[in-house]
């Protein structure tokens, strides 16, 4: 109840929520209560959670932040979802969002722009926008985002919270709306590594319903969590992030963060990734195919929203012209290009070839280091509207998130500090399925 209460005070300015279901969130807390009651224990037991409204919670709308699937309703729970509820987590609300999770900022949501808990004036980053504000604002310990090329990391670093990107295939994607299919992952949100380990514990591990899922190495080392020792660990450096086009207050902030690291005796080096300048190109060519494919299932036929129109194909075409907006459009319809006939091998084919190149970098790199760590974004939060009318330049701001997901690797975004009073985050990268060791590096850290 405090929760709802602190929902409804704040969210009005904030617009993270989009939809609760106060009565269902009631009766799964009593339960919880009881089972803890009853002597039960566990991770989550009555822990309150905020859930990306592109996950599916039973009885709840799933619009992904768009007006296409206006009026339907999940069916069923996401395996992430269902795994926290059977262990006792009380979902509260379902979280604004980017349209289809296509954004940075969150102000591509097709129903009202997040609001930064920290200065209102500024974006909270995006696409998971509502879920990262929730946790900053203090709705609730813990929330899930999802994770293509940054949707989770970025607008953690704007908003001075902790998100994991696992292991390609560590978390199911079952009962998540598909964005781009070879790089979507669920994405754990909390203040801090340890409190993220708690849950994660309890989603992680093969789903049946998902064949791309796989277990995940050491997860009974989740709980509790130890802080890693730092000594002789070697964390690379990546010269390739550290160049132009980052700010100097955040230059500073990383250099301070790296320093803390050295302190508790770990070995810096510089490491290349030469493939890099290929990486914004490379994701935003396999993202558009990925979506011009996976988004012509919303047809007017079979979720949401359906135009009026004298045929079929009238019927779709109108429904999706008025149920989506303006940068999925511009997506799909770049997708369509790149797949298509004569003009696959000079993009498509191409941009999968720099992803091999981008991951063989990461495999380089990992000869010689343990841990890498960067910048998760060029600077701070910035003004609404500040890149909205330049598709490109809101693209260019995922510039250091997009290269782990092509290489499939997990990743983590966590505060470093604070730049003129905003938060700014420092990301660590690690070989595949070498999650609970950076989440270890991470609360060693913190
Ligand atoms: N900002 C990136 C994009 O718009 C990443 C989004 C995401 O990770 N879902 O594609």
């Amino acid at each position: 109840r405090s929760a709802f209460d602190r929902i409804k005070r704040l969210d009005g300015q904030l617009c993270a929520i989009l939809a609760t279901d106060e009565d269902q969130s009631l009766r799964l807390a009593r339960k919880a209560d009881a089972r803890l009651r009853a002597g039960e224990r566990s991770p989550v037991l009555g822990l309150p959670i905020v859930i990306k409204d592109n996950l599916n919670w039973t009885g709840l709308p799933v619009s992904c932040g768009s007006r296409i699937q206006e009026g339907y309703r999940a069916p069923y729970n996401a395996t992430v979802v269902e795994r926290l509820i059977a262990a006792g987590a009380v979902p509260l609300a379902k979280a604004n969002m980017d349209e289809f999770a296509m954004g940075s900022s969150g102000e591509y949501s097709a129903f009202k722009p997040t609001r930064n808990p920290w200065d209102t004036s500024l974006v909270p980053g995006g696409s998971s926008s509502g879920s990262v504000v929730a946790v900053s604002a203090g709705y609730a310990p813990f929330s899930l985002g999802s994770d293509t090329g940054g949707s989770v990391r970025l607008p953690a670093g704007f908003c001075g919270v902790t998100a994991l990107r696992p292991t390609y295939g560590a978390l199911s994607r079952y009962g998540l709306t598909a964005m781009a299919s070879s790089l979507d992952q669920v994405g754990p949100i909390a203040t801090t590594a340890a409190d993220i380990a708690l849950a994660l514990q309890v989603m992680a591990g093969r789903d049946p319903m998902d064949s791309t899922s796989t277990d995940l190495p050491r997860q009974d080392g989740l709980v509790p969590l130890r802080p890693r020792n730092l000594k002789g660990l070697r964390i690379g450096l990546p010269t390739e992030y550290f160049a132009d086009g980052l700010e100097s207050g955040s230059r500073s902030l990383l250099e301070a963060a790296l320093q803390v690291f050295a302190d508790q005796g770990a070995e810096i080096r510089n490491v290349s990734l030469p493939h890099t300048r290929y990486a914004i190109d490379t994701y935003y060519l396999l993202c558009t195919s990925e979506v011009s494919s996976n988004l012509s299932r919303f047809d007017g036929v079979r979720y949401g929203h359906r135009a009026g129109a004298p045929s079929l194909p009238d019927m779709i075409a109108e429904t999706r012209d008025q149920g989506l907006g303006p940068e999925v459009k511009r997506r799909i319809l770049l997708g369509t290009f790149c797949l298509s006939k004569g003009y696959y091998d000079a993009f498509y084919q191409k941009a999968m070839k720099a992803r091999t190149l981008i991951a063989r970098d990461f495999e380089r790199a990992f000869e010689s280091v343990d841990i890498l760590a960067t910048p998760v974004s060029p600077g701070p939060a910035f003004p609404f509207g500040a890149k909205t009318n330049d598709p490109l330049a809101m693209y260019l701001a995922d510039v250091f998130t997009v290269t782990a997901p092509l290489a499939g690797l997990p990743c983590l975004s966590m505060p470093a500090g604070l730049c003129g009073g905003l938060p700014v985050g420092i990301q660590l990268i690690g070989p595949a399925f070498s999650d609970v060791m950076l989440l270890e590096t991470a609360h060693a850290f913190q």
